[in-house]
């Protein structure tokens, strides 16, 4: 490992004040200095915060820079990060996009395709599994601040799912990447074969007929993907599939299954550097 980047990790450590152990272990696990970040809901504040501290360390790659390194295997020498956004919220767009804009940050969003135009909560099952269901579609006149706020107080968390319009405006940023991420948000690996398969086919489908150009990205819901599901990736004509593993990029990541780190909840501090790195 080189010195050098052992020492911008404890220089990190010292900022942050956290413990420089831990940088060290991360430094020692990684196999790369290549990193994918996964975000979902984000708060202006937090995701400026965030970029404006990986610009202090990291370059910044788009997907399809990311998707060809770890193809050829041609990783970078120096510390280099994708920004990846899962689901096609509309937090997106209102509190990622300006920093997007302004710091030139390359982002892919992998979209929900049946979120587009909708408004869901999140009900969580179990520890492992969360259902997406839907409020009230296509009437945004439901979203008051106080049904939205009831909604919370019965412990359900309103997730609102960007417009077309805006998802149009996203898709011409010339920043970002739109990508799939399934019809309905279902866990792929449960779904018969049939289903598993439209799932992925007709997200792609829905989402080239809203943007008019082909869609070449994937990202499985919750991360979760057999063979099955990276074989059908594969014949629906995407040539790359993001899932989530608390992994930096390796000698041993696939293109159909490239692991992502996630970063915590909505509004949350750089604390996927001091809880996620070196465990
Ligand atoms: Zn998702």
């Amino acid at each position: 490992m080189a010195k050098t980047l052992y020492e911008i990790l404890l220089g990190l450590a010292s900022i942050l004040r956290v413990p420089s152990r831990m940088f060290a272990r991360a430094v020692r696990n990684q196999d790369s200095n290549l990193l994918v970040l996964l975000y979902h809901d984000v708060t202006k504040r937090q995701f400026e915060s965030h970029m404006r501290f990986l610009e202090r360390y990291f370059e910044f790659i788009d997907l399809d820079e990311l998707v060809r390194m770890i193809d050829s295997g041609e990783f970078p020498s120096d510390l280099t990060v994708a920004i990846t956004f899962d689901d096609g919220l509309q937090s997106f767009y209102y509190n990622a996009l300006p920093i997007v804009d302004e710091m030139g940050v390359p982002v892919a969003n992998y979209v929900t395709s049946g979120i587009v135009d909708s408004m869901f909560y999140l009900d969580k099952q179990d520890d492992r599994t969360m259902l997406w269901k839907e409020l009230k579609s296509n009437d945004r006149s439901w979203t008051t601040e106080r049904s939205c706020d009831d909604t919370r107080k019965a412990g359900l968390e309103v997730m609102l799912g960007i417009t077309l319009e805006e998802l149009k405006d996203v898709d011409r940023n010339r920043h970002i990447t739109v990508g799939a991420h399934a019809v309905t948000h279902s866990i792929l690996p449960e779904l018969s074969y049939e289903a598993c398969k439209r799932e992925i086919f007709e997200s792609r489908a829905h989402l080239e007929r809203m943007l008019g150009h082909p869609v070449r990205h994937f990202a499985y819901p919750y991360g979760l993907h057999t063979d099955r599901e990276m074989a059908l990736v594969r014949e629906a004509g995407f040539v790359s599939a993001a899932a989530v593993y608390d992994q930096w990029i390796s000698r041993d990541s696939a293109v159909f299954s490239f692991p992502r780190k996630g970063t915590g909840p909505s509004g949350s501090s750089i604390s996927w550097l001091e809880y996620r790195m070196g465990k």
